[in-house]
């Protein structure tokens, strides 16, 4: 059997394996290096073929005996095939992969104004497909003529790709730019892809602008560069079939409703059918503070406590493919939307008023369950993606599981 890898300095949460497999075949690993590693690496490895990322994509050239043209013009490899004498080949994938992501758009994009954040690899790569279209652009970058102290003179850009690692986890949150400050914008790329929406797509999403992430250009790339290590074409469904495996196991679900309506014991029984790690947002206080929820309200009031839980929230937010059971305030808050947004499908569970279970919950008791179902019922199904009658939590589990292929 081939034998392939990846090369780059941290590999930890890498899709590449994921999406090789699908392609098929052939061995394929993650080989972390330090750059004193890398000439080393190279000579000696086994490999047949190596895909390369941060921050080797530049380095590897000189090891390279001979380039395809568009590595060569986008002065960029990321994917190296071993030739019969034994040298290094080195060819660009990136470029197909961002020819993708953009699909048919591409065709509109002639004479449109680009603003690409960001002057390393993955830029030059944009810069290259937006030559060839075309599409009057311009880099964005700390230390160039145009930076980030003079965005005003690009106010009238009509796209806008971020091509920095700005924003991506751990680092969520983070956004390079602005989005209010350019109002002729009308697209929105970020070639991040965790989280599934950055605070940048967020933005674009709120002001009404397309927004794509980077995982179409991320399957693409994979799949031109399995059929390089192969030397054959794929079926022509594969990246298509491959951005939604990932899609599905990437997201998290978050649980939300009205306090006692089955969030926990749904997200236990769907941790259970599904093998997906459940995390309950109330519990985490607890086990972060030592205080139980009642008590944190009783001595530190409600604000405090809201505070905790977009704490525990941010957190447990950041992480892909989890079961989320949020506190049943949670929509009291407007930053939490973001958070929840940024990588879930949010399901309101949505009980009979008659079965709520009340024991050990403060503001049910307080306030009385008829007055917060009229402050929260309106938020709780405009933040759903989806709603579910919860009247058993085990059969509601399942319909989740099957409607949602977890
Ligand atoms: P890179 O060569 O390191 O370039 C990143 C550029 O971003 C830098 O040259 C820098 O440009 C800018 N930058 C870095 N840190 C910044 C900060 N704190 N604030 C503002 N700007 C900053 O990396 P790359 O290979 O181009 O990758 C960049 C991003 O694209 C990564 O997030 C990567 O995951 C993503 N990517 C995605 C795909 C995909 O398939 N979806 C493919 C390639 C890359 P200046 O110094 O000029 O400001």
């Amino acid at each position: 059997m081939e034998r392939f890898g990846l090369i780059g300095r941290k590999l930890g949460h890498s899709f590449s394996p994921d999406i090789h497999s699908m392609v098929g075949g052939y061995e394929y690993k993650l080989y972390p290096l330090e750059p004193e590693e890398l000439a080393l690496f190279l000579r000696d490895t086994e490999l047949d073929g190596i895909n390369v990322t941060i921050p080797y994509k530049k380095d590897v050239i000189p090891m390279c005996r001979e380039l395809s043209p568009r590595a060569k013009t986008i002065g960029s490899v990321n994917t190296m095939l071993r030739m019969t004498d034994g040298s290094w080949f080195g060819d660009n994938t990136d470029y197909y992969g961002f020819v993708y992501l953009l699909g048919r758009d591409a065709e509109t994009l002639k004479d449109k104004k680009a603003l690409v954040l960001g002057s390393g690899g993955a830029s030059q790569t944009v810069c290259a497909v937006f030559r060839e279209l075309g599409v009057s652009h311009t880099v964005i970058s700390r230390t160039g003529e145009n930076n980030y102290g003079n965005l005003s003179l690009h106010s009238d850009a009509e796209i806008i790709v971020n091509t920095t690692p700005v924003g991506m986890y751990p680092n969520n949150g983070e956004s390079p730019v602005n989005l209010g400050r350019f109002p002729r914008c009308r697209l929105v790329i970020d070639l991040i892809y965790n989280p599934t929406k950055t605070a940048l797509l967020l933005q674009a999403e709120e002001l009404g602008i397309t927004a794509r992430n980077g995982l179409a250009m991320l399957a693409a790339q994979g799949v031109k560069a399995g059929e390089l290590f192969l030397g054959k074409k794929s079926n022509e469904n594969l990246t298509e079939e491959i951005i939604e495996c990932i899609r599905r196991k990437t997201e998290s679900i978050v649980l939300i409703g009205m306090p006692g309506c089955g969030k926990t014991t749904v997200a236990q029984y769907l941790s259970e059918i599904t093998g997906r790690k459940a995390v309950d947002t109330d519990m985490l206080i607890y086990e972060q503070t030592g205080i139980r929820i009642p008590e944190i309200f009783s001595r530190y009031g409600e604000k405090h406590f809201r505070e905790l839980e977009t704490e525990a929230l941010r957190e447990v937010s950041k992480e892909s493919g989890l079961i989320i059971a949020a506190g049943g305030g949670v929509v009291t808050v407007p930053e939490n939307r973001a958070l929840i947004r940024q990588n879930s499908i949010c399901v309101f569970l949505d009980s009979d008023p008659s079965r709520l279970d009340v024991t050990d919950r403060p503001i049910s008791q307080t306030k009385g369950i008829k007055k917060l179902l009229e402050e929260r019922m309106p938020l709780y199904r405009s933040w759903s993606d989806r709603i579910y009658k919860n009247e058993n939590s085990h059969e509601t589990a399942i319909k989740i599981k099957e409607d949602m292929k977890l």
